[in-house]
């Protein structure tokens, strides 16, 4: 199969970070187009908006959508209606219903849509998911603390409806959550703590439990400063076991077990080719469905207003 002619829509701090040097090493990618309101890429023909680009460039097979949630469904819907395949950044949408309609429009059209989760890619994850398969788990426990102002400095999206506050990278938690444990959870209860001039969380405190009464506490907050932590705890028959640093190390009772290499986005771009050439899709709404259930049975605190 020649490569997948690509675009990318929304260029960004991520597509500079992650998708440009992932494509790069690709063979199975060839970059021809973007479409941004003000990013560009050296070299490739660029368009300010996704139906300019489509019109212009009818080569495209495949786009991927890197602007923030809020707008991903009509871009989504602009490509798949055009023809071409979609992947999505995560979180795949703003609402679940609108990518539950991109899912059916990409079946009756015969094409791929990846709803990417980038945190299931980390290299230990794989292996905490086969370590977990093995044993008994008695309790979870997440700890997704970080410092907004350094991840995130003057994202005003992010602070508006839509665009999640501290579930942004709490998502990625529960990517990694929803893909390691043996059995579906399902939340219980939860505390949103919301700045007083934002329309997003700041912190959330989430209890979840399984069938079997498992418990899974879940504690995201961007008002971390100093060590940032991206751990998931959970004690077992086989002892303690620790997935840190956003699923790149796995120790049990502080023994080391699994540490490789950072590979997710290469891994993401393999991922899409293999689902494009195999003529499938791939969308979990798992992560996503539990930030809603976040948002419905959440009890909301306000407190000290933000400003970056
Ligand atoms: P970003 O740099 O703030 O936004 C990406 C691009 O989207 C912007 O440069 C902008 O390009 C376009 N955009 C912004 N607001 C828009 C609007 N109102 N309408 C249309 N386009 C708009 O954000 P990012 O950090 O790259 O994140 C983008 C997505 O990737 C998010 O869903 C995020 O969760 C995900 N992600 C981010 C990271 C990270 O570390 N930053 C990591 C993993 C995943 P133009 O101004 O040129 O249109």
């Amino acid at each position: 199969m020649s490569p997948i002619n690509l675009a990318i829509v929304g260029v960004g701090k991520i597509v500079r970070d992650q998708h440009l040097p992932s494509i790069a090493k690709n063979p199975d990618f060839n970059l021809i187009a973007t479409a941004s309101r003000n990013g560009t890429v050296d070299g490739v023909e660029a368009f300010t908006t996704i139906e300019a680009m489509l019109d212009a460039v009818p080569e495209i097979d495949a786009v991927s959508l890197c602007m923030p949630p809020q707008y991903r469904y009509d871009a989504a819907h602009k490509a798949l209606s055009a023809g071409k395949h979609v992947f999505m950044e995560k979180p795949p949408g703003a609402t679940l219903s609108e990518v539950a309609d991109l899912e059916k429009l990409a079946a009756s059209k015969g094409l791929s849509l990846f709803a990417s989760w980038h945190s299931r890619y980390a290299a230990a994850v794989e292996a905490t998911k086969s370590f977990l398969a093995s044993t008994e788990i008695r309790s979870v426990h997440v700890v997704w603390k970080e410092d907004v102002r350094q991840w995130h400095p003057n994202q005003d999206w992010i602070w508006q409806a839509g665009g999640l506050g501290v579930f942004d990278p709490g998502i990625n938690a529960l990517s990694i959550v929803t893909h390691i444990l043996p059995k579906a959870i399902f939340l219980t209860s939860a505390t949103l703590e919301f700045p007083e001039n934002r329309d997003a969380p700041i912190a959330a405190d989430l209890h979840f439990k399984n069938a079997d009464n498992i418990p899974a506490h879940v504690e995201f907050d961007w008002r971390q400063t100093g060590k940032q932590s991206w751990d998931i705890f959970a004690e077992t028959a086989a002892g303690q076991m620790v997935l840190a640093e956003g699923g790149s190390k796995l120790s049990v009772n502080g023994e080391l077990k699994f540490e490789a290499p950072e590979e997710e986005y290469p891994s993401l771009y393999r991922r899409f080719a293999e689902i494009v050439k195999a003529g499938e899709s791939d969308v979990d709404l798992a992560p996503l469905r539990h930030v809603a259930d976040a948002f419905m049975l959440g009890k909301r605190k306000f407190v000290e207003a933000f400003h970056d």
